[in-house]
């Protein structure tokens, strides 16, 4: 079987190409970047897959992402019923998003970019100790990755809800479920984390009308896509003293502009999509073990929702 390997990471194929074939030793894995023809494979593995991959490989009938998020998949001109399409199912990464979200939330709520400020002056002084029940935190998405971070939180004894399509019962946490609840969800949030997948309904979520139901003091925390946020309302509403900064990884153009204010913002952090990494030898267990099934006629896990677009 001919497996096409389509990635534009921007990172070498050799080492991806490599590990696969070792793991998929009866298959042949060809680079999309080293032919410019039709190869005829029936799956493919894909990163962020140039826009002619379907119309190049039309024998295609599955596709395995190499990440969680599937959004730019689903643009792909001539996508239809009949191509299957799988996602990275964690793979090391929540644990990566847990520290992630805790390390921005630990620094506004401990005050950290505060005391980096003292010691640039030489000060020492201190601040009122942290009172958690002013910390509310509400986590957008409780699927693989926002379960892990609202546990981890609420670990932290920070009062965690959730938020999801469908209803949760998570010990500890506090699940709301259905655009129902969604004011009630936001209007109880300082600390808002959001890591839903980008859909139609997902898209701009974070906006003007949103975010400015949040408590005051809000802080904003992106690992999703960037698409998610309405960037100028976000700094509009910080501008205005409701939101008290932000910690970005995702963002509608990456990488982000030169331009962008968000480079400069004094109350924005930013970081290159690295909240979760896809790690290459988890990943590759992972997606030579979906394959292995998918060839044996099995149900395999991971399967993207054509309708729900995620
Ligand atoms: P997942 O397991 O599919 O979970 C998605 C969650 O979002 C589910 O709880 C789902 O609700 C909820 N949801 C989806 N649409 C909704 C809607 N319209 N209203 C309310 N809730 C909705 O996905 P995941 O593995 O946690 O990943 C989530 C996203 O994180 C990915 O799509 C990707 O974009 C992003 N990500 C970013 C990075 C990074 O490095 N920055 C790394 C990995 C992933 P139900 O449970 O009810 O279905």
């Amino acid at each position: 079987m001919k497996i096409l390997f389509a990635s534009n990471a921007g990172s070498s194929d050799d080492s991806w190409i490599s590990l696969l074939q070792t793991a998929l030793p009866d298959t042949e894995i060809l680079s999309w970047n080293e032919t410019n023809e039709t190869t005829g494979a029936e799956l493919a593995i894909v990163w962020r897959p140039d826009a002619t991959l379907l119309s190049r490989e039309p024998n295609l009938k599955a596709i395995f992402n190499l990440g969680a998020g599937v959004d730019g998949i689903l643009k792909l001109p001539g996508l239809h019923d009949g191509i299957e399409i799988y996602r990275l199912e964690d793979a090391g990464m929540s644990v990566q998003m847990a520290e992630y979200c805790a390390h921005a939330v630990l620094d506004a709520s401990r005050r950290f970019a505060d005391y980096r400020a003292l010691q640039a002056q030489g000060q020492w002084k201190t601040m009122a100790p942290i009172q958690r029940h002013r910390w509310p935190i509400g986590v957008l998405g409780l699927g693989l990755m926002g379960e892990r971070v609202a546990q981890t939180l609420s670990a932290l004894e920070y009062p965690v809800s959730g938020w999801s399509r469908s209803q949760k019962s998570i010990p500890g946490i506090q699940c709301f479920a259905g655009s129902d609840t969604f004011e009630a969800f936001l209007k109880q949030t300082r600390v808002l984390i959001n890591i839903l997948p980008l859909t139609p309904e997902t898209h701009g979520i974070l906006n003007k009308e949103t975010l400015s139901q949040l408590l005051p003091n809000a802080y904003v925390i992106n690992v999703a896509r960037g698409e998610h946020l309405v960037d100028d309302d976000l700094l509009a509403l910080m501008d205005a003293g409701h939101i008290d900064g932000a910690t970005l990884d995702v963002f509608t153009e990456e990488p982000l502009p030169a331009a962008h204010p968000f480079w400069t913002h004094p109350k924005v952090t930013i970081t290159p999509h690295i909240a979760a990494a896809s790690l290459r030898d988890q990943t590759v267990a992972q997606i030579s073990d979906k394959i292995r099934a998918w060839s044996r006629g099995e149900t395999v896990s991971g399967r993207v929702n054509l309708q729900t677009g995620y």
